[in-house]
């Protein structure tokens, strides 16, 4: 349920942004793909909801930056900005209270690990050291 909110929530965006998006086969293995020209999401068939979502968030990262064409710069910066729109902090340590490690939290907040990741770093020092306590309390628990 709360994925269907959060993807009501990307579409939202996307319309607001005049950006359509698609399924359809994106070039080689690639899950999306933004076409800055003509403002078009291209999301690969039969993708997981969480991978879905993730991809979709990223790909519309790339179009709020009007990004051009793949570079690890334009890559971290579109993670980033998926990252504070599938997760917030306060969700974070929600699901981290009932989780182990990173990849079920991921697992848990329905997003892909790199999502975590991305959103780590968005966080300050003792943000981090709160969310590392909960996962760990929770894993000697
Ligand atoms: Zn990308």
């Amino acid at each position: 349920m709360v994925t269907t909110n959060y993807l009501t929530n990307l579409e939202n965006l996307s319309d607001q942004m005049g950006v359509r998006v698609r399924t359809a086969p994106a070039p080689g293995d690639w899950w999306g793909v933004y076409d800055r020209r003509r403002k078009l999401i291209t999301l690969r068939p039969k993708l997981a909801r969480w991978q879905y979502d993730s991809t979709f968030a990223h790909e519309l990262g790339h179009a709020y930056f009007g990004h051009h064409g793949h570079h690890p710069k334009t890559e971290l910066l579109a993670n980033r900005w998926a990252a504070c729109r599938l997760i917030t902090f306060e969700r974070l340590l929600e699901h981290a209270a009932t989780t182990f490690d990173k990849k079920a939290l991921a697992a848990s907040l329905g997003v892909m690990p790199w999502v975590i990741d991305a959103f780590e770093e968005t966080l300050t020092y003792s943000q981090k050291l709160v969310v590392s306590e909960r996962l760990s309390e929770c894993h000697v628990a």
